[in-house]
């Protein structure tokens, strides 16, 4: 049996829903296919910045489900700085949320149904190509959908991505986070806390954070992320980082046991390649995981949003023109993030530049701004100047960065 539709996309997590919401919307057929259940859970810190915020916005997608946050509270030693969420320009809206992933999740997907998408549930695709190596569409365990265009939103690269050559580039950082979910008398706080500096097994600080999200639910979100610019990054015991993080916290947010078994997951913050005939990658798939906090969510509704679009402009040049705008858009960004993971991967470095970057209050709001993807180098005013100075340093320092990060 074969189907035809005007859009297939594989992976009904944030990008797959985004991109099928706002096709259909538009009048295109689509069909989603998603190997998980309705309500799977994707681990994750649930953490939603204004950008996010700000998509969820543009999708029309209430947020009535999720904890409002009003800032961030950045934890370097005995240093604690608590800034509230905001952007050069009132850009986006002045706060984020905590919104845990299975909730989340849901109801991005409802409302991509709501449009009219085709939704299917515990259904794998692989891609299928013609002779030419153009995509074509996919194959299900039900039978083949063809489809003008094919959008991998499938997370970080597995088997889909490993047939489209969209793999991981081996010569960029990726990272690997992992989290749980507790018992918290502070789940209703409107902080989300992350920890700068978090130790390994050896004592050595890792590049990365330890984090609180509260999700308003009674329960608290914790999670260690690190940067595999590390020392050390393969005997990484995530388990164990996690635990001694825990002992950070246990006493000022008064948490209880975890409530599952921690999960660890894959932060993918490149490819080697995010599109080609008939297919284009979104969110995870396309490598768009912000290395300064290990944000995708707001770059998968993004990516997803953008491609919609352009595929209801013109089908012919959609997959061509989603790279160059998706590339103006976040490559510099991610560039320099990248970039400063490997100067975060010297823990001498990152020593310095933590005390620097929370050192003050008016430095440590600019760094919230930087981290946040809220500011880019023409943003006016100090941020935006900030965005400039490290934009042109790391391109200078990263040669250097990387070959003595190599040699370590
Ligand atoms: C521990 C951890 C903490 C994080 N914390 C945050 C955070 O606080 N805030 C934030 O913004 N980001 C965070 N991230 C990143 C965020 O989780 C991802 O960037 C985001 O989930 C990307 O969305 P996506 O739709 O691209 O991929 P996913 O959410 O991974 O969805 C991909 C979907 O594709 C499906 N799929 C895969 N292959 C197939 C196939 N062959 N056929 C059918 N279906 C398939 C999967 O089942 C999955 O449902 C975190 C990541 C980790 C690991």
């Amino acid at each position: 049996m074969s189907e035809r539709f005007d859009i297939a996309v594989i992976g009904g997590g944030p990008a797959g829903a985004a991109t099928a919401m706002r096709a259909a919307r538009q009048g295109a057929r689509v069909v989603v296919l998603e190997k998980g259940p309705h309500g799977r859970d994707k681990v994750c810190g649930d953490g939603l910045t204004p950008r996010a915020v700000a998509a969820l916005q543009e999708l029309e997608i209430p947020l009535d489900g999720s904890h409002p946050i009003d800032g961030l509270r950045m934890i370097a030693g005995k240093q604690v700085r608590e800034l509230p969420w905001g952007s050069p320009g009132d850009r986006f809206p002045p706060h984020g949320a905590v919104w845990p992933r299975r909730r989340l999740d849901a109801a991005l997907i409802d409302a991509a149904v709501d449009a009219g998408a085709d939704v299917r549930f515990q259904t794998e695709g692989e891609v299928i190509a013609d002779d030419s190596g153009r995509v074509i569409g996919v194959r299900t365990g039900h039978g083949d959908i063809h489809a003008d265009l094919v959008v991998a939103a499938t997370g970080a690269p597995g088997s889909v991505a490993r047939a489209l050559g969209a793999d991981r580039d081996p010569n960029e950082p990726y990272g690997l986070a992992i989290r749980a979910y507790v018992e918290s008398p502070r789940h209703l706080d409107r902080h989300i806390e992350a920890c700068l500096t978090v130790k390994d097994q050896r004592g050595t600080w890792i590049p990365g954070y330890g984090w609180m999200f509260p999700c308003g639910d009674g329960t608290v979100n914790i999670g260690v992320g690190a940067l595999s610019t590390m020392q050390g990054f393969k005997s990484l015991n995530l388990n164990s980082l996690l635990e001694s993080y825990r002992a950070i916290v246990q006493d000022p947010w008064g948490i209880g046991p975890n409530l599952e078994r921690p999960r660890a997951w894959r932060l993918p913050m490149s490819v080697v390649q995010r599109h080609g005939p008939g297919w284009v990658a979104v969110g995870d798939a396309a490598g768009l995981v912000n290395p300064m906090n290990g944000e995708g969510i707001d770059y998968g509704l993004e990516s997803g949003m953008l491609i919609a679009d352009l595929f209801v402009k013109d089908p012919a040049s959609a997959a061509v023109e989603y790279d160059v705008q998706i590339g103006e858009r976040f490559d510099g960004f991610l560039r320099t993030g990248r970039r400063f993971a490997f100067l975060i991967g010297h823990p001498r470095l990152m020593r310095t530049g933590l005390r620097f970057a929370v050192g003050t209050e008016r430095i440590a709001q600019i760094t919230l701004q930087v981290m946040g993807n809220l500011v880019d180098s023409s943003t006016p005013g100090a941020a935006g100047f900030t965005m400039k100075v490290a934009d042109k340093a790391l391109a200078v320092a990263d040669p250097v960065l990387r070959k003595t990060r190599a040699r370590a």
